[in-house]
Order: structure tokens, then C-alpha cells, then sequence
């Protein structure tokens, strides 16, 4: 059997798309070449990031593809420079660069989707960063799920306690947290709504803080033929 390559949209397209759900992104900004920088870097705050874009889903940290903690145009326009420079990032598949504002520190967790041949759209959501294949930690429902599925999903976790607060630590937002996961997988949801279209949604990190979150990378592969 054949299968045509998974098609993805941008980093900055995958973005819009949650937001327009109601989940929360950076601020940022597409920049097509280096003298397009200082425009656009007025409208954010710093600290920025640069990452590459591309319409093939990339690791972009393996390949030099993501700079974080940049304070000024000449740091952000010397990291696009870096990134054009880089032999790993092949130009063919490079379809321009974002520059977008950083979140505030937390823990990183993975909130993801997929359709599933059989169940249909499914939601997880589990510790994420770069342990995300160490730890295997991760909790999975089929669509569409509730705030108090969202919730369950959030203390079956081994991390839990980190997230509920453990040893004197305050807990994150669990309430933006759930209600995040159900702005995912809800009836009313990303996942619901574009079951057709897409085959798959990867949120890593949604870093969640104290008081907020913010999904800093969106990965939304497009279904065989699906658009948005
Ligand atoms: P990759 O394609 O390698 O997964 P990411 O966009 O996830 O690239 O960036 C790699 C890491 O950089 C993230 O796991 C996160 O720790 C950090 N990062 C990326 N974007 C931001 C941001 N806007 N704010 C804070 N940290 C960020
Ligand atoms: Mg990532």
C-alpha cells in the first residue's frame, strides 16, 4: 500500500490555528529576509526566539534551528544569518523564519492528537520537552472529552504531583491547563472540528506556569487531501 507524505502546515499556520481555538501562543512575527528584522521585532517584546520554518515537519533543535533568549535585532538578525548559514537546514525546505516573543518559564508537557482509523479523533497529554520518549508519560482519551475527563487525564500522570503541587511547591494552572486540553479535545474542539482535515496536532512544549500557559510549538500534520 502507498501512502502520500504527510503534508504539514507551518509553525505559524499550526499556531494560528490553536489560537483560533482559544489556546494560547507567543507573539510573533514571520520574517522573510534579514532587512524585514527590525520592523517587525518592534512590535515584541523581548527576550525573542528565531526558529526556522518549513512546511516539512523538522526537529528544528537538531538541526540549529531554534535560537532562544535573543535581546536585540542584531542578536535576532545574527541568528537568522546562522540558520541560513547552516548546511543541516536544507534552503529547499526553508519557507522563512519566526521570531517570537518567549514564554515565561514552566514545566514543558506534550498536548497532542490524532485520528485514529478506528476511534477516531484522540487526545493525549502527558510530561513534555525532550524526555517526552524518555518518560512515557502520558494519558490518552478518545474524543470528545470533558473539563472533568481533562482533569482525570492531568492526576493520572506520574508528573502530578509536580503539576497539583508536591513538597511545599505551588501548583501550576491547572485550570488554564484543562481548560487548554479541552479546547483540544472537547466536543467543540480543535480535534473534533477538523477530523477530517487533519491527521494529527502535537503541542511540545505547552509550558504551563504558575499563572498561564503557552503552547511555544505547534506541529499540525494535514490528512491525505485535507485543508483547513
Ligand atoms: P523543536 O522543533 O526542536 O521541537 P521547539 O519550537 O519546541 O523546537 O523549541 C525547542 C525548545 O526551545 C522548546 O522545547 C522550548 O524549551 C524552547 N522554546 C521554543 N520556543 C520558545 C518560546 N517562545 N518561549 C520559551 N521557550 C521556547
Ligand atoms: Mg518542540
Amino acid at each position: 500500500m502507498s501512502h502520500a507524505p504527510a503534508v504539514g502546515i507551518d509553525e505559524i499556520e499550526s499556531k494560528a490555528l490553536a489560537a483560533s481555538f482559544g489556546v494560547p501562543v507567543p507573539r510573533g512575527v514571520r520574517v522573510g529576509d534579514l532587512e524585514e528584522v527590525p520592523q517587525h521585532v518592534a512590535e515584541l517584546q523581548p527576550p525573542f526566539v528565531v526558529k526556522v520554518l518549513s512546511n516539512t515537519p523538522i526537529h528544528k533543535s537538531d538541526v540549529g534551528g531554534v535560537k532562544v533568549g535573543l535581546t536585540s535585532n542584531t542578536e535576532v538578525m545574527a541568528a537568522i544569518q546562522q540558520m541560513q548559514d547552516d548546511p543541516r537546514v536544507p534552503a529547499e525546505v526553508v519557507s522563512g523564519y519566526l521570531v517570537e516573543e518567549m514564554a515565561a518559564s514552566g514545566h514543558e508537557l506534550i498536548l497532542g492528537g490524532r485520528v485514529d482509523p478506528s476511534f477516531g479523533p484522540v487526545i493525549m497529554v502527558g510530561a513534555g520537552g525532550i524526555y517526552v520518549h524518555v518518560l512515557d508519560d502520558v494519558a490518552v482519551r478518545v474524543c470528545p472529552i470533558t473539563a472533568d475527563d481533562a482533569l482525570e487525564m492531568l492526576q493520572e500522570l506520574r508528573i502530578a504531583p509536580v503539576l497539583f503541587g508536591a513538597r511545599g511547591q505551588d501548583p501550576v494552572d491547572v485550570d488554564g491547563l484543562v481548560d487548554a486540553i479541552v479546547r483540544i479535545g472537547g466536543a467543540d474542539g480543535l480535534m473534533m472540528t477538523h477530523q477530517d482535515a487533519i491527521s494529527e496536532l502535537d503541542i511540545n512544549p505547552l509550558i504551563v506556569g504558575l499563572n498561564g500557559l503557552c503552547a511555544v510549538d505547534v506541529r499540525v500534520v494535514l490528512a491525505e487531501g485535507g485543508t483547513l
